[in-house]
């Protein structure tokens, strides 16, 4: 597959801007650096940040048995996403393909990019129908972005969809992969040396514990990070959050502990939701959250925030009539959810 062909002309032609330490950036006690007008009194953060991260890249490719150039960081993955768009997805002109109900985001971000979007309705139980979706497809379809486990069901799209969406399209196929790592499923990381249009968005907002950080990555073959860092701000992911992520990817053991806590924490929250009168559904969760239908979402909404609880009110998505998505919290704070819950059913 020759990914320049799905290349915006104008972002295959572009001349990207480089600074004049772009390759040594990560050697900064080896040089004097006087090419970039900073403060030259060392505050720890009077240098502009390495624009490529090699460090973090470095550790995150070793962690992921991949390389370091199949690897594209963001401030967040809705940076990440957002890039994607305006690299392959002509305004006015192409289109994204998605799924709902999904992640409101997708929508936004194509309409920021006057990029059509299209969607194909999930079955009953968050299911994909590839059929259904691709005949969605149309000349135009540059890009096809699936959520897996999604949000806001928390289901895992079937494994043998996804390829065959990816066997099967001849565009971008991306793969948000924000919740997986609270999953049973593993992550098509390793799919990337099959299928050169492959995408995958991971974030570190999410089992890693660090959105105050915004960080998310983009795995993809080279010649989308390629492309990707041609039209990246130079400096978009900060210091302090470089630093920051070099220092966790050097314990990750103790976000897997915190994983298996919150994992057992929805088991429990699952079964308690199930067991109240005004619930009418739980949907099975892959993810850090719960989809739950009840009987009147506005009134259970605000019955849980006059107890102090903010939960997302889905009612008014697509197929999520009635629903609220409650995120999974620590043991305190799903204590006090589960009396509050069960204090609003008497
Ligand atoms: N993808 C999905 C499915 C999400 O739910 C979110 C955040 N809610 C994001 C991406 C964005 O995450 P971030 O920008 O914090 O990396």
């Amino acid at each position: 597959m020759n990914i320049n062909k799905l290349i915006r002309p104008s972002v295959l032609n572009l001349k990207k801007y480089s600074s004049a330490r772009d390759e040594f950036s990560d050697k900064k006690d080896d040089f004097q650096f006087m090419d970039a007008n900073e403060n030259p009194f060392d505050t720890e953060y009077n240098r502009y940040p390495d624009p490529y991260q090699k460090s973090l890249k470095k550790k995150l490719a070793d962690l992921k048995m991949i390389s370091h150039e199949n690897i594209v960081l963001g401030n967040g993955s809705d940076e990440i996403l957002d890039m994607i768009i305006r690299v392959f997805c002509e305004p006015q002109k192409d289109e994204i393909l998605s799924l709902s109900p999904s992640y409101g985001m997708y929508e936004v971000l194509a309409q920021i990019n006057n990029v059509t979007y299209k969607t194909c309705r999930l079955n009953s139980k968050f299911q994909l129908d590839v059929k259904a979706l691709l005949n969605e497809v149309s000349k135009n379809t540059k890009m096809i972005i699936l959520c897996s486990p999604n949000n806001p069901s928390g289901a895992l799209l079937q494994v043998a969809s996804i390829k065959k969406v990816l066997d099967d399209f001849k565009g971008i196929v991306v793969i948000d992969e924000a919740y997986i790592d609270f999953s049973a499923n593993s992550s098509f990381i390793n799919e990337l040396a099959h299928y050169e249009n492959l995408i995958i968005t991971q974030t570190f907002s999410k089992a890693a514990g660090l959105a105050g950080i915004r960080l998310g990555v983009c795995y993809a073959s080279q010649a989308i990070c390629k492309a990707i860092n041609k039209i990246k701000l130079p400096y978009n992911v900060n210091t302090l959050t470089q630093q920051k992520a070099i220092q966790f990817l050097k314990n990750i053991d103790k976000m897997k502990s915190q994983i298996e806590i919150i994992k057992s924490e929805r088991s429990v929250l699952f079964k308690v939701l199930e067991s109240l009168n005004y619930v009418e559904k739980v949907y099975p969760s892959d993810a850090n959250f719960i989809l739950v239908k009840v009987d009147d979402a506005n009134k259970r909404y605000q019955e849980l925030l006059n107890f102090g609880i903010v939960v997302r009110n889905r009612t008014n998505v697509e197929m999520c009539e009635n629903c609220l998505r409650i995120s999974v919290g620590n043991p305190q704070e799903n204590q006090k959810l589960i009396y509050v819950l069960k204090e609003i059913d008497r």
